[in-house]
């Protein structure tokens, strides 16, 4: 689990991927045959069929984690933020913050609020907004405004921890994936695939670097890994759940950015029984991936998403089962060992 706490405890807000981008080139390198990087920031590992015509499979993992840019910087050194994705902001208040300065530190921040010993009954109903939140870097308004620029780069600050078979931290979502496809590739060997690994930046701001990796690669079909909803917690009914933790991988069927391909839903399932790989079926009514961004490049291109159940996503705390980390390897890998195989005409 070294690689994925590396991950995780890295920060890359959407468009700020730079170090997760070093860390997926140095893991990668030994295990492909090219490196290339796009013009929006994707990484493309390409692992060559050796056949005639070897089936293009582009799997996408996006390297970006929610996150904010600074907007203003107050008399008092508070900053104010704009979003780069979806935060629900009561889950903010009270958290420690990292601020990639333009003055080259990494600054440790916390979003404040008001004591509740001063708040009136009309603030206890209020839901906070994000921009409502400041950050408190313990800088006065002079010192905050010379070492920290407007756009800024802002994520969440959050350490890595294991209970068990459960992992915890800031960017399960989606570094997750970024593990997912290093570790399948040390074990892929099919002459009859090429293999496009693509770490994929703005996926939290509307799958924009599939598509335009999609664009590039014209891949035959396209795999998203991502993680998914798992509410099997407290005040969820049973058909609210999306998904389980310890259930397996999560085979989607859609999400509001795509309807999977059922041809490919169909071979996934198929591999998962064979191989006796557990899986649960995934159907995400809000909510979407880098598949919706694959399926919308090239020429069209039939795409599905396997998923990794996750607890708390969009949170400090998603929490995702090592087994189901695992069981979405094995999914990968069997695919990419198969993908000649299925019949994608429709
Ligand atoms: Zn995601």
């Amino acid at each position: 689990m070294k690689l994925l706490k590396e991950l995780c405890e890295t920060y890359g807000a959407p468009g700020f991927e730079d170090r997760i981008r070093e860390i997926y080139r140095r893991e990668m390198a030994p295990l492909v045959d090219r490196i290339e990087t796009d013009g929006i920031g994707n990484v493309i590992a390409i692992k060559e069929g050796s056949t005639d015509s070897p089936v293009k499979v582009m799997v996408a993992g996006h390297m970006d984690e929610i996150g904010f840019v600074v907007k203003h910087v107050d008399d008092n050194g508070f900053l104010r933020l704009s979003p780069l994705g979806g935060f629900d902001a009561k889950t903010l208040i009270a958290k420690r913050v990292c601020v990639r300065a333009s003055s080259g530190e990494d600054l440790i921040g916390m979003i404040g609020s008001k004591p509740t010993h001063i708040m009136t009954p009309e603030d206890r109903k209020k839901m906070p907004t994000v921009p409502e939140l400041f950050v408190d870097v313990g800088l006065d308004g002079p010192a905050a405004r010379e070492t920290i620029e407007i756009g800024d780069s802002v994520t969440l600050h959050q350490s890595f921890s294991q209970n068990g078979n459960r992992v915890t931290c800031k960017s399960m979502d989606n570094r997750v994936s970024i593990y997912t496809l290093i570790e399948a590739t040390k074990r892929i060997d099919n002459p009859n695939v090429s293999a496009y690994l693509v770490a994929t930046s703005q996926e939290e701001v509307g799958l924009r670097g599939a598509m335009t990796a999609s664009h590039r690669i014209e891949p035959d079909c396209g795999i998203a890994i991502d993680v998914t909803l798992a509410c099997d917690t407290p005040g969820a009914k049973p058909d609210e759940q999306i998904s389980a933790l310890g259930g397996g991988v999560a085979i989607k069927v859609h999400d509001s950015s795509s309807i999977s391909c059922p041809q490919l839903v169909r071979f996934c399932r198929e591999l998962a029984r064979a191989k006796d790989i557990p899986f649960q079926m995934e159907v995400l009514t809000r909510g979407g991936t880098d598949a919706g961004g694959i399926q919308r490049g090239g020429s069209a291109v039939p795409a599905i998403t396997l998923s990794v159940p996750c607890r708390y996503v969009h949170t400090v705390v998603e929490t995702v089962d090592v087994p189901d980390l695992q069981a979405t390897i094995d999914l990968l890998v069997e695919f990419l060992n198969r993908a000649h195989e299925v019949d994608l005409s429709y």
